[in-house]
């Protein structure tokens, strides 16, 4: 089993197959885009595959694939293939864009994946071009349908709330998540890498996210959630829709982290918030053994902070961008 000094079972990894994205959330990444690393230094999907053997070993059962953009990496669904047949991986599952879903979401299905997040801040197209940096909303729409077609579910909605950007759209996004059989996820925006500098003062909490949201439909939280998952869940009495907060911010999670990460680059890295990572990667390039490779889970384990210092007085923010790291 993989423990962390904090008694935290680790059994969930989070694998960045890219740092590339095709698009530029001003959230999440620098309009230029960020310096890439060399296409020699990402992980192979064998060797991905072999990082997620030696893990399941330790405990590892729930895979997500995030990046950058994980539907840019060529092949993908031969990489959720491979990870589906690991004995011990009983959950893969994916946050994306949904950009390139309308072709991805049957062969992604197909090769094992369970289900995905989908992004989506807002309703308005003007809106999403001007947050992504780019005009693909109604692609974004046809992967939505595309990932419910698929049987990709229970599919979530996930968006960033920003106050003053798309703070007045809660009450649509949930009905339009609902009417896609879909629930609504709302993140509490995080003030990371670039974007923190450009961005004061967007936070908007969960807590008043609800208030606004309990104007419009009744309410109750729900009471069959996973306690390791971020969000906490809340359902509407009259019409069912369920909606999520994802409060980082305000009260993070950190106490129910089961989670660790997986870079592009082959880093294991504890948490997001947490800039330390062990290389894995020169295990896996220097014929290191499965005992190397489960050392390097254990290190990792070793360094998780008890939990993140967003809301210190003086934060401690990642020195990579989001979409480096794998959010
Ligand atoms: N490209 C995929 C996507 O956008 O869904 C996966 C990678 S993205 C980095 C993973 C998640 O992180 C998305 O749900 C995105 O909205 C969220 N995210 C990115 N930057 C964020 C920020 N500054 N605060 C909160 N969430 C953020
Ligand atoms: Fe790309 Fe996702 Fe980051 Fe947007 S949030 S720039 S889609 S990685």
């Amino acid at each position: 089993m993989l423990c962390d000094r904090h008694h935290r079972v680790i059994s969930y990894l989070r694998i960045s197959v890219t740092e590339r994205c095709n698009f530029r959330c001003v959230y999440c990444m620098p309009a230029a885009g960020i310096q890439l690393a060399p296409r020699a230094h990402l992980l192979t999907y064998e060797e991905i595959a072999r990082v997620v053997q030696v893990g399941a070993k330790l405990g590892l059962s729930k895979i997500r694939l995030t990046g950058g953009e994980p539907t840019v990496r060529r092949d993908l669904p031969d990489l959720v293939a491979m990870l589906a047949a690991i004995d011990g991986i009983n959950e893969i599952t994916m946050t994306t864009n949904g950009v390139l879903l309308a072709s991805l979401a049957q062969p992604l299905k197909a090769a094992g994946l369970r289900r995905v997040n989908i992004s989506l801040d807002t309703l308005q197209p003007e809106r999403a071009a001007a947050l992504a940096r780019r005009d693909y909303f109604d692609a974004v729409l046809r992967g939505i349908d595309a990932a419910r077609d698929a049987g990709l579910t229970p599919l979530k909605l996930n968006a960033v709330v920003m106050r003053g950007v798309n703070d007045d759209e809660l009450a649509d996004l949930v009905s339009f998540a609902h009417s896609k059989g879909a629930q609504m996820r709302f993140i509490e925006y995080m003030p990371m890498g670039v974007a923190r500098l450009n961005e004061q003062n967007k936070l908007m909490t969960a807590r008043e996210m609800l208030e606004r949201l309990k104007t419009h439909f009744d309410l109750t939280p729900e009471q069959d959630g996973d306690l390791a998952d971020p969000a906490r869940g809340w359902v509407c009495q009259r019409t069912g829709a369920r909606v999520g907060f994802i409060t980082s911010i305000s009260e993070h999670f950190c106490d129910t982290c089961n989670r660790m990460r997986l870079t592009a680059e082959g880093g294991l890295r504890p948490c997001l918030h947490q800039d330390a990572e062990v290389d894995v990667r020169s295990i896996l390039r220097s014929n290191g053994s499965d005992v190397a490779i489960e050392q390097a889970y254990r290190d990792a384990a070793n360094l998780k902070w008890a939990g993140h210092h967003m809301n210190d007085v003086i934060p401690l923010y990642s020195a990579k961008e989001m979409v480096a790291i794998g959010g």
